[in-house]
């Protein structure tokens, strides 16, 4: 049985799979293969408005935002069990449908996934709300005073997820909108949008009730725009690209919708002259190049101290060289296809443009001779060595696998040059100086900030950036923060 027998193709609005309104549908093309393999409902504004009209009711008459947080995370218990149970399942149309390595949808993103509602079912039991007690005089007389924040949920959430690493995405913001009592309309990227569809399947099967999720499957402007723009969305939680997050936050703001943005990168990792080479070799390896370079996290600009330059480079060459570009459903592959041909085609102008502005070039990434890989959109990986941060291949978000290596002496220097960018997402060094890391970790403009290692990240800790890297948080108590309101009641005795 192939991915495409087991996927259904329409939105699931109300607890149910439903075509669009217009009737039309579109293609979701194997970045592997370049083969159609299933036909998705191409939504718009008519879907948006009954998925909303579901998501509406369920949150204002519905059980949902009136159970206790006891019964919500018992749900979002079965629901992470239902994800580790559909493992194999999910890892295959993930890979498919995104062109990631078999390898890492089924080791990483999906009990990823489950670990995500299973942390949200227990954040939300341990969230603690607050009371104040005073004394205030009213009226002549002395009352005493107890304030409670009553947290409560937001209302209907809108959830808008990019193509990179959907399952895990969607799970990142459905998981905390529900445990937090919210209902959703999710639009996943019109060009990896299956697993989404099962996810929403299991979320009815876990007890999550109708209209609760609902997903509408399409493109952005016709049908992730309408979403945004609905004065029946209270909160947008947005995940994608530098361009697309600010129509959003201008959109938004016409009905004041809490908005949270994760946007694009340009990610420096330094790599100081005492750092443990082995250690560093791999973790600058797989911070570049995990998904193809196709991740916010990837650490683009890779800044090597001058004691180190030439042994460290050396050795990275030779292991990026050893990377197997290749089927991604096989156990083989480290990098799989880009996303689209046109992806391909945007990195490779990149790659082009690099070259007119002569650029050095210390490797040259090309698609591969090898006739199997002929149809799929891969690319091998590419390494320049810019001669600063004005150029282009260095200061803009490439998303595909384009490294930009730099030579620099003191540390001063490199948190200069690593905060000479307008994305401020994350950073990475590698020393074996605490005092050397922490100081960079002090003075880096980012939003995140790894010592000797790569994406290390507990559950409970933020996610996002800074400056066009993003706006808000997600992750841990700041999910759920973002999902609720904080409502005052004050008694007075
Ligand atoms: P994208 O901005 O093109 O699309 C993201 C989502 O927004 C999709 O569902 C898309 O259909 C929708 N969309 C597009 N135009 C819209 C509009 N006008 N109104 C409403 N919705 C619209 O991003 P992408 O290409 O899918 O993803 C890649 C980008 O995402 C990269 O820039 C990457 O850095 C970023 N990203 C960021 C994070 C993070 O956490 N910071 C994580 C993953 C990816």
């Amino acid at each position: 049985m192939t991915a495409s027998d087991t996927v259904t193709t329409q939105h699931w609005i109300d607890g149910a799979y439903s075509g669009a309104a217009s009737g039309e549908t579109y293609d979701d093309v194997d970045p592997a293969s370049g083969e159609v393999f299933a036909r998705i409902a191409n939504g718009g504004a008519a879907d948006v408005d009954r998925a909303l009209a579901a998501a509406r009711r369920a949150f204002d008459t519905g059980p949902w935002p009136r159970t206790t947080a006891a019964q919500r995370a018992k749900v979002l218990r079965r629901l992470a069990e239902l994800l580790v149970e559909h493992r194999e399942e999910l890892a295959r149309l993930e890979s498919r449908d995104a062109g990631k390595p078999f390898r890492e949808t089924a080791e990483r993103d999906v009990p990823r996934a489950a670990d995500n509602c299973a942390f949200f079912a227990s954040a939300i039991e341990q969230r603690e709300q607050a009371a104040f007690f005073d004394r205030k005089p009213f009226l002549g007389t002395q009352r005493e005073i107890v304030s409670i924040v009553r947290e409560e949920p937001v209302g209907v959430c809108a959830l808008l997820t990019p193509w990179n690493s959907p399952l895990m995405q969607a799970t990142w913001k459905i998981a905390p909108a529900i445990a937090a009592g919210n209902t959703c309309v999710l639009k996943p990227s019109e060009l990896t949008p299956l697993s989404t569809l099962r996810l929403a399947e299991l979320c009815t099967q876990a007890g999550v009730p109708d209209g609760v999720v609902n997903v509408v499957t399409g493109f952005g402007p016709a049908a992730g725009a309408p979403l945004v723009a609905d004065a029946r969305v209270d909160a947008v939680a947005f995940t994608g690209s530098e361009a697309t997050g600010i129509a959003i936050n201008t959109a938004a703001a016409a009905t004041l919708k809490k908005v949270t943005l994760e946007l694009g990168g340009k990610s420096a990792n330094v790599v100081c002259d005492d750092a443990d080479l082995e250690l560093a070799v791999e973790g600058s390896v797989l911070a570049m190049f995990r998904h193809s370079g196709q991740v916010c996290l990837a650490g683009t600009r890779m800044y090597v101290q001058r004691g180190i330059y030439d042994r460290f480079l050396e050795r990275y060459l030779e292991r990026v060289r050893a990377l197997r570009v290749g089927d991604p459903q096989s156990h083989e592959s480290d990098l799989g296809p880009l996303i689209t041909a046109g992806h391909r085609e945007r990195v490779e102008r990149f790659c082009a443009q690099a070259g007119d502005d002569g650029v050095e070039t210390l490797l040259r990434g090309a698609r591969p001779s090898d006739p199997a890989l002929a149809r799929g959109n891969y690319l091998a990986p590419t390494i320049f060595a810019p001669r600063d941060e004005s150029q282009t291949i260095a200061h803009e978000e490439v998303f595909g696998p384009v490294l930009s290596v730099f030579r620099f002496e003191t540390l001063d220097e490199v948190v200069a040059r690593a905060n000479a960018t307008r994305f401020g997402l994350s950073s990475y060094i590698w020393t074996a100086n605490v005092a050397t890391g922490m100081r960079f970790a002090q003075n880096v403009r980012a939003g995140m900030c790894w010592i000797n290692g790569y994406f290390l990240r507990d559950l409970r800790q933020p996610f996002g950036g800074v400056g066009m890297s993003g706006l808000g948080r997600e992750g841990g108590r700041w999910s759920l923060d973002f999902f609720t309101e904080p409502k005052l009641v004050c008694i007075s005795y």
